[in-house]
C-alpha cells in the first residue's frame, strides 16, 4: 500500500536528542520504528497474528511483513486506545508545562462530542483539543491514496474533516468564543498543520511571558519531541500488540542518556542512517566508532541540533 509522504513534524523523533526518559527509545523500539518508517519489513515473511482468531483450530488472521495488519486487527484495538490516552495525557502535561491550565475530558455543551483536553492561558482563546490518530489503511479508496500522495498533509486534513463531520456535526459555530484544535496525527507521525500553528503560537506566548532567558526553540523542540516520541513509542506497542509470538520476543533496554552513545547510532538500520544523512544533513554515520564508545559526540549532537533547526 502506498504511504502518504512524511508531513509536519513526522521526522522529529528520528533526530531528537535522548536527553530524558520521555525523549528516549528502547533499542527494540527504535529499530522497529525506523524500519516501519522506511517501509522495510518488520517481520520477513509475516506470520500468524499473535491474537489470531481461530476457526476450527486454524488461525485466519495473518500479520503481514510490514505490520499493517496491527493497525486494523480488531483484537489489537486496545493498543490504539492506549496510544490515544497516552497522547492525551502527554498533551495535557505539556500544556501545563508551558503555563496553561489544562484539564482532560471536559464536557462543553456547545460541542456535540466531549473533547480530550481543554486549555486556557496567556492571551490565547479557550481551546479544546481532540486527540486523533488515524491510520490510512482504515480509510481507503484508490482515489484517496492517490490524493494523499500529492500533499504531505492531505491525509490528516481529510481524516480530521471526516471526524469533525461524524462526531462534531461539522465543528463549532463560526462565532464560537473558543477554538477546537485537531491534536490529530497520522499513525506515520504527521501532525495536522492547524495543531502545529497553534502549538508554535503557544510556545511563543510562553517564551515571551517567561522573559529573555527563555529559549523559544528549546521549548518548541522539547515539547514537540515529547509528543513525537510518545506517539512513536505507543505505535511500537500497536505494532507489537498482535505480532506473532517469535517477533514479540525482542528484548530492549532503556535508552541511554546523552552522555553515552545515542540510540540513533546504535540501533538504526543502515538505511535509516543513510536517509537521515541525506534528509537532515547529518554528519556521516559513525556506527563503528560509536560501538566502541566514541568520545566525539560533539559532532553528532551538533548534527541533531542542526536537524532540529531545519525541521522545526
Ligand atoms: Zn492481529
Amino acid at each position: 500500500m502506498p504511504r502518504p509522504p512524511p508531513g509536519v513534524w513526522a521526522g522529529v523523533w528520528l533526530t531528537v536528542p535522548p536527553t530524558e526518559h520521555g525523549l528516549s527509545f528502547l533499542d527494540a523500539e527504535y529499530a522497529v520504528l525506523a524500519r516501519y518508517r522506511l517501509g522495510l519489513p518488520l517481520l520477513p515473511g509475516g506470520g500468524v497474528c499473535g491474537r489470531g482468531a481461530r476457526r476450527g483450530g486454524r488461525s485466519v488472521a495473518w500479520y503481514d511483513p510490514g505490520g499493517e495488519h496491527a493497525h486494523s486487527c480488531v483484537r489489537n484495538s486496545g493498543t490504539w486506545t492506549r496510544r490515544h490516552n497516552h497522547l492525551r495525557s502527554q498533551l495535557a502535561a505539556l500544556l501545563r508545562w508551558l503555563g496553561f491550565e489544562a484539564q482532560e475530558e471536559q464536557v462543553d455543551s456547545r460541542l456535540r462530542h466531549r473533547p480530550d483536553v481543554r486549555a486556557r492561558g496567556f492571551d490565547i482563546p479557550l481551546t479544546h483539543f481532540e486527540v486523533y490518530v488515524p491510520h490510512p489503511a482504515r480509510h481507503r479508496t484508490p482515489a484517496e491514496h492517490e490524493r494523499w500522495g500529492r500533499d504531505p498533509s492531505a491525509f490528516i486534513e481529510g481524516a480530521w474533516q471526516h471526524r469533525l463531520d461524524t462526531d462534531y456535526a461539522g465543528g463549532p459555530p463560526a462565532d464560537a468564543p473558543f477554538a477546537l484544535i485537531p491534536a490529530a496525527v497520522s499513525s506515520y507521525g504527521a501532525w495536522h498543520p492547524e495543531f502545529a500553528r497553534w502549538w508554535r503560537a503557544a510556545v511563543r506566548a510562553a517564551a515571551e511571558r517567561a522573559g529573555p532567558s527563555a529559549s523559544q526553540p528549546g521549548l518548541l523542540w522539547r515539547s514537540v519531541g515529547l509528543l513525537a516520541v510518545t506517539l512513536q513509542r505507543q505505535t511500537y506497542q500497536v505494532l507489537a500488540g498482535c505480532a506473532p509470538a517469535r517477533a514479540a520476543q525482542e528484548a530492549g533496554r532503556l535508552g541511554r542518556p546523552l552522555s553515552e552513545v545515542p540510540e540513533y547510532w546504535r540501533a538504526a538500520p543502515e538505511a535509516a542512517l543513510d536517509w537521515g544523512a541525506a534528509e537532515f544533513d547529518l554528519p556521516p554515520p559513525r556506527r563503528a566508532e560509536a560501538r566502541e564508545g566514541a568520545d566525539d559526540l560533539g559532532a553528532s549532537s551538533r548534527g541533531h541540533l542542526r536537524a532540529a533547526g531545519l525541521r522545526l
